[in-house]
């Protein structure tokens, strides 16, 4: 799914989320790309994992967060591509809009895909291995796709088996803040107070 469908489900003029420019490339270059997980307060909490890739934000929304334990699987649907933009969003998105909520930058960093391939053949064979470097999620993960009912929007994000890896705890309750600003999901949603 392109950015088309990103900027066909939002009205610019209502939310501050980053409109779908042309890549410009800031990110790409020499370094590494980066990846962000938001934590999405809309409808259901939930969290969106996103990668750069091609120029664009590769996104999934993960229901139950990603984990530090191999044993978690946890699904992750396919969204639209996102903006390079979107990386820097944190902020509330108004009501009546798509994604109405708050959006936080629970975690960012870098990442670089393990293996011969490159990114975009591996999520088109149906598994991306990753290395994230970011604050809170390190180390090893996997995305494998999933024939379910025919659908194939819906992935699997595992932690691989590895140093960073935690059998025990939960990231999410244990660092639920802003990996950007330190900010709750509460002083997002209601800046100044
Ligand atoms: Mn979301």
């Amino acid at each position: 799914m392109s950015l088309k469908d990103y900027r066909s489900k939002r009205d610019f003029r209502k939310t501050a989320e980053p409109k779908a420019a042309a890549k410009r490339g800031k990110s790409g270059g020499a370094g590494r790309p980066r990846f962000v997980v938001h934590k999405h307060d809309a409808r259901q909490l939930h969290y969106d994992l996103r990668l750069e890739m091609e120029g664009v934000l590769k996104s999934w929304a993960v229901p139950k967060g990603p984990s530090l334990n191999p044993r978690d699987k946890r699904l992750a649907v396919a969204v639209e591509d996102h903006p390079l933009d979107y990386a820097d969003f944190e902020g509330s998105i108004p009501e009546g809009e798509y994604g109405a909520g708050t959006a936080m930058i629970w975690d960012e960093g870098s990442y670089e895909v393990v293996g011969d391939e490159a990114g975009p053949q591996a999520l088109a064979r149906g598994e991306l291995k990753v290395r994230l470097a970011g604050q809170k999620l390190k180390g090893g993960y996997v995305l494998v796709r999933t024939k379910w009912r025919g659908e194939d929007k819906n992935w699997l994000l595992i932690k691989e088996k590895d140093d960073q890896a935690r059998e025990d705890g939960d990231i999410l309750k244990k660092q639920p803040d802003s990996a950007r600003s330190g900010r709750t999901m509460e002083e997002i949603a209601a800046p100044g107070e």
